[in-house]
């Protein structure tokens, strides 16, 4: 690959590469879905299920984008706790929101059987408090969720936490057995052989936009890349660069992350980690608000590293890359319809779960049952401010502002 930033562990462990011929309007069709990532792929399989022809149109390779370089981690919900959904909506409608969005981790694991998926998924996810107070507020966080929705996931002690990890110097975290962690790259790529065996065409290395192809109803699922295809939904999302490394397997990997849950740390930049399948530490960690990647992404990274394993600092690192993360003013998802244009993005660095359910929200939405659908269509979104040129610097000064405060 020449984009260096997709040099990653995935690319190299990649199942079931082939090349699929570029798109040129050949047939009509009921469906065309723009983007070959989570959301688009899980929307054509769906669409195809329901008997509809389907063309999925991808810019450059299945996968190619976020869901093909992410930290892999299978985090339950949306980046809002149950407590301030319910807070903000109240309990009706955080109750279709809990359904949905909680309900989406077996949405991913019934794929997975269902097609075979080899995508290495392990089960469980450890969110590791960064300050006391976040401990605190976690505890409360998983006991309104426990007692108002039912959804059981463990508070740990901070003397308990060597359970999972061994560094870091946290203070306490919520372990939840439901969550967990998978190969991305490879679940992407299993979505879409499942999607060919249903009847989806797939094209690739075909750049389109909505208006130059003929289809019944268009699904954009082209979330960082949405800007390029229509400033005015493209305003809705910022995109923020995020970095993750591979090393080299780890002998005793025990030392670190001895149940080989996912970890994911409560500060605003978080650093988030786990084991592959052949024991390479895989760590996420710094954000950059400007496009330009690090010089040397593997040093960028390696600082992070060091703050929660000391002894890692110096560990061979055999593969660096990055991706945009698709962010939302209030970070929650942005689903919606323009007329026969259907769109889903900005799944706030939580998409790797939710981008499988609002797949098939979405291909519902085209059969015209709108009522899930709607259930995250109406959550309250704005766009950035600024217009499409001062909108990022704006935003930009908000994030810092918020990562300044982790360091207090
Ligand atoms: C570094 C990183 C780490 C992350 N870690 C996690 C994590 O651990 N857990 C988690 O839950 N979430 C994580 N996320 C977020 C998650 O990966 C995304 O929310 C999710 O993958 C978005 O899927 P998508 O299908 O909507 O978009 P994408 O996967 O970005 O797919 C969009 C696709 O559209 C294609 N495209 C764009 N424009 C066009 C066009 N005009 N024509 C045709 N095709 C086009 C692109 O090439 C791309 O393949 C992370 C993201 C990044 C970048």
């Amino acid at each position: 690959m020449t984009d260096p930033l997709n040099n990653s562990y995935y690319r190299a462990t990649a199942k079931s590469w082939k090349t699929r011929p570029s798109f040129s309007q050949v047939n009509k069709y009921d469906v065309i879905v723009i983007g070959g990532g989570f959301t688009g792929l899980s929307a054509a399989l769906a669409c195809a299920e329901k008997g509809l022809t389907v063309a999925l149109i991808e810019a450059k390779t299945i996968g190619f984008g976020a869901s093909g370089r992410n930290g892999g981690q299978l985090i339950p919900g949306l980046r809002w706790s149950m407590r301030e959904l319910d807070e903000e909506f109240g309990r009706e409608r955080a109750q279709a929101i809990f359904d949905l969005a909680y309900g989406a981790v077996d949405r991913v694991k019934q794929r997975i059987d269902r097609h075979g998926i080899q995508c290495d998924l392990k089960n469980g996810h450890l969110e590791a408090a960064y300050k006391p107070a976040h401990f605190d507020a976690m505890q409360r966080d998983a006991e309104f969720l426990a007692r108002e929705f039912g959804w059981k996931a463990q508070i740990v002690q901070p003397q308990n936490m060597e359970r999972h990890i061994r560094g870091g110097g946290y203070h306490g975290g919520i372990y939840d057995p439901q969550g967990g962690h998978f190969h991305p790259l490879n679940y992407a790529l299993g979505l879409a052989e499942a999607a060919e065996a249903a009847g989806v065409e797939i094209f690739e290395n075909s750049f389109v936009r909505p208006e130059e192809v003929d289809a019944q109803n268009i699904i954009v699922a082209t979330d960082t890349w949405t800007q390029d295809i229509d400033q005015r939904l493209g305003r809705y999302t910022i995109p923020i660069m995020n970095y993750n490394i591979a090393t080299s397997p780890l002998e005793s990997w025990q030392d670190f992350l001895p149940s080989d849950a996912a970890v994911a740390d409560s500060r605003f930049v978080l650093n988030y980690f786990r084991l592959s399948a052949d024991k390479r530490l895989i760590f996420g960690g710094g954000e950059k608000y400007v496009q330009t990647p690090p010089a040397d992404i593997a040093s960028f990274v390696r600082k992070h590293i060091a703050e929660v394993f000391p002894s890692l600092a110096n560990a061979p690192i055999d593969y660096a890359w990055g991706g945009a993360v698709g962010v939302t003013m209030n970070r929650l998802p942005h689903l919606g319809r323009n007329g026969n244009i259907y769109f889903a993005h900005g799944f706030s660095g939580h998409g790797a779960l939710v981008t499988t359910l609002a797949g098939e929200l979405l291909a519902e939405a085209v059969t015209g049952t709108m009522e899930r659908f709607d259930v995250l269509a109406n959550l309250p979104h704005q766009p950035f401010p600024g217009g499409k040129f001062l909108s990022r610097p704006l935003a930009t000064l908000g994030l810092l502002y918020y990562a300044l405060r982790d360091r207090l």
